[in-house]
């Protein structure tokens, strides 16, 4: 019998077949897949080059039709079959068409984006200088290599030199030892949360798991949020995993976004290959075909990086959740402060939980100074408790740390008379001074990007005493010189550190000892263990208590706990000095205590009470137009979509439809952005809705000439 249309799975080549057509998906803003003819034995899984329009572009074979969907002398023939890689292997075709579904986007739009750059670009294998295409070039320069290693090193065998380089870590206490059996109880698939303090040591407790994994002859995705923490901890897997299942010394290949071209095609060929052990990466590392993948680990699980905020907005943490479920084995999410969502899910036991609540070296956790600021002559923003304690630690010859939430907290330009502010002329946003130079300052829009100049009087009154309202990191930076002309003072934040390898620079100058006082935004909170910061002082916490967004105080609340536990991780006493306007505001209450647990029980209920994630599932449709009437219109329109075909929506009473609304930032380069948001109690009825809503959509969205997109389980709205 020849190959059935449908059967994905179980006809997985046509090479027996006098017919032969493929079913193609792309990576094009149009729904479907598209159906070709090909001369050629093919596979599914398989990449092709086909054309489409006036372009040629690569495709991933999805299915191999008996009958294709159109007439057949209507169809195109596949220009190429690229076989430099085996087919793309069932598990990931899986993975891919799951989130297809789930995030409610094309296959194409979804699979090729997921692939390193050179297997997607049709001209690198079609190209004069193409060289039998990007893989066999990277295999021949890793063969070159290999080699001349080969030839260097017959002193010693690779075994005993590989066996002098591991060390070996600190034993594991009881706390981690619990933690780790509980990981190794997991018999097939399951899911683990490790809630762990700031240095308690959930990374022992990782490698523990991984080195138990790669024995046993598997592979470990290691997943962090930020680039910045790579490093790190791509040092300690280096120097601590010992023999995978080979007997050979476990190897490592690291991807993110700060990769060439190049490098990320070699990673993520390391690991699809199964030569690479572990893998450790950003969120676009959960994507990466591995044969062997015994276990996936998302450190700081909770962090808003790993959800992806354009194009395909997935979520890394919730699909590595839905593989490890696909192929049978763990997943471990570890936190300080674990999402709503991922905690909910333990509570109620669909997750299991291992808790790590001391620290692991012999240091107590930094006591929370609440500085209740109402009614204290603040000089820039500190509290004269604030810059006595930060004398006081200097003097010892400790490192202080004062943290700035960015948000509402950049200098705007403002008029001293008129009250005017700098604004973007684009969008709805004030713009921020800046200083480029030392001698050369302009206003820029966070927003759009744009840039101009200081104006030099007041364009609405002409005054000319404009001021910076607000304290930004440099202007901070600038008062704390004045205020400890003896103190080395570094800043770290976005301005900082825009260039390549500047971050890593300035952290090892912390590290070093070189730096004194240290100024920095959401940047220093994350991972980084400064072994001498004795004080950590808060300025602007309150700016995220009442802001729109309801999960602003979890994010508050974690970020600050992570800012705590930057402190005292070697040295005892150390301390953490809060002002706020709020001191009774139950999110700093329970920080005072290092209650997570406590805090999030209320923050729970109140989400209960109201409805809210995790009780509730939510999915925002934006619209973008030159004007926004345009994009609530179309807003308006999509809303009442389900009235016409309320069945074929899969019924719509559990589904909560809100009005639409203009966006906080309304304007954006001159484009108008308003979104809709729905909403329901049942994932599946919100899934079967938006399924027949986007078809519905792309209609009236060609109709209108209106930009949309939608996002399931949005993290900001
Ligand atoms: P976390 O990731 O939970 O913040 P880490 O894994 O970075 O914590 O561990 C914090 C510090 O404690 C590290 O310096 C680590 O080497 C050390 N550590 C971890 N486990 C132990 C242990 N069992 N005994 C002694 N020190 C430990
Ligand atoms: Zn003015
Ligand atoms: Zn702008």
């Amino acid at each position: 019998s020849g190959p059935r249309s449908d059967a994905v799975g179980l006809v997985t080549t046509n090479a027996a077949s006098p017919v032969r057509y493929v079913r193609v998906a792309l990576d094009v803003p149009l729904p479907g897949l598209f159906d070709y003819r090909v001369a050629q034995p093919v596979s599914i899984g398989q990449r092709v080059i086909v054309p489409f329009g006036r372009r040629e572009l690569v495709g991933v074979v999805i299915a191999l039709p008996e009958a294709p969907a159109v007439a057949p002398e209507q169809l195109k023939s596949v220009v190429r079959v690229i076989d430099d890689l085996p087919p793309m292997p069932a598990d990931w075709l899986a993975l891919m068409t799951f989130a297809a579904r789930y995030y409610q986007r094309s296959l194409g739009e979804v699979m090729l984006p997921a692939l390193p750059p050179p297997l997607r670009k049709a001209s690198v294998y079609t190209g004069k200088r193409a060289g039998g295409g990007p893989v066999r070039r990277l295999q021949r320069r890793l063969h070159a290599k290999a080699q001349a290693r080969a030839s260097e090193a017959n002193a010693q065998t690779p075994a005993s030199q590989a066996n002098e380089e591991v060390s070996h870590g600190p034993r594991l206490n009881e706390e981690q030892q619990a933690a780790l059996a509980a990981i190794q109880a997991i018999k097939g698939h399951g899911v683990l949360l490790l809630r762990g303090v700031t240095g308690s040591g959930k990374t022992e407790v990782y490698l523990h798991a991984a080195q138990r994994v790669l024995q046993s002859g598997r592979q470990v995705l290691f997943l962090v949020p930020e680039i910045n923490l790579t490093p790190q901890l791509e040092h300690v897997l280096r120097s601590r995993l010992g023999v995978s299942g080979t007997g050979q010394r476990a190897t490592l290949a690291i991807m993110h976004s700060g990769l060439s071209d190049g490098e990320r095609l070699q990673a993520w060929w390391q690991a699809f290959t199964g030569e690479a052990d572990v893998l450790l990466g950003t969120r676009m590392a959960i994507t990466t075909p591995m044969p062997r993948l015994g276990l996936i680990v998302v450190d700081e699980e909770h962090d808003v990086s790993y959800k992806q905020q354009d194009g395909l907005r997935y979520s890394a943490r919730d699909l590595a959740v839905w593989r490890g479920h696909d192929l049978g084995i763990p997943v471990v999410l570890g936190s300080a402060t674990p999402s709503l969502e991922s905690w909910h899910h333990a509570q109620q036991g669909r997750y299991a939980l291992a808790t790590l609540a001391r620290r692991a070296r012999d240091v107590a956790l930094p006591d929370v100074r609440i500085v209740d600021t109402r009614r204290l002559a603040l000089d820039q923003g500190f509290s004269p408790h604030l810059l006595d304690a930060m004398s006081e630690r200097l003097t010892a010859g400790q490192q202080v740390l004062v943290f700035i939430n960015r948000r509402g907290y950049a200098p705007v330009l403002s008029c001293t008379s008129c009250g005017w502010v700098s604004q973007c002329a684009h969008c709805t946003a004030y713009t921020v001074l800046h200083r480029w130079s030392n001698r050369s300052a302009g206003l820029q829009c966070h927003h759009c990007g744009s840039r101009s100049r200081v104006p030099r009087a007041c364009p609405t009154c002409g005054d000319l005493d404009l001021k910076p309202m607000g304290r930004g990191t440099q202007r901070i930076e600038e008062f704390l010189s004045e205020r400890f002309p003896d103190a080395r003072i570094a800043r770290i934040d976005a301005d900082s550190t825009r260039l390549k390898g500047s971050a890593q620079a300035l952290f090892a100058k912390v590290h070093d000892g070189e730096v004194d006082i240290l100024v920095g935004t959401q940047m220093v909170a994350k991972g980084h263990d400064f072994a001498n910061l004795g004080l950590v002082g808060v300025l602007n916490a309150d700016s995220m208590l009442f802001a729109h967004d309801f999960r602003a105080p979890e994010r508050l609340f974690a970020q600050l706990m992570q800012v705590a536990g930057r402190a005292g991780r070697h040295v005892g006493g150390a301390e953490v000095m809060l002002q706020t306007d709020y001191p009774d505001q139950p999110v700093y209450r329970a920080l005072q205590r290092h209650d997570y647990a406590g805090f999030a029980h209320y923050a729970l209920e109140e989400r209960r009470a109201l409805g809210l994630p995790p009780f509730a599932y939510q999915a925002l449709l934006m619209a973008e137009a030159r004007e926004l009437a345009q994009a609530l219109q179309f807003l308006n329109d999509a809303r009442r979509l389900p009235e016409d075909a309320p069945d074929a929506y899969g019924g719509v009473e559990q589904i909560m439809v809100y009005d639409p609304v203009p966006l906080r930032v309304v304007r954006v380069a001159n484009v108008e952005r308003a979104q809709l948001l729905v909403e329901s109690v049942s994932r599946p009825a919100l899934q079967r809705f938006l399924a027949r809503w986007c078809d519905d959509l792309y209609r009236l969205g060609r109709a209108a000439r209106v930009r949309y997109s939608l996002e399931v389980d949005p993290l900001e709205i």
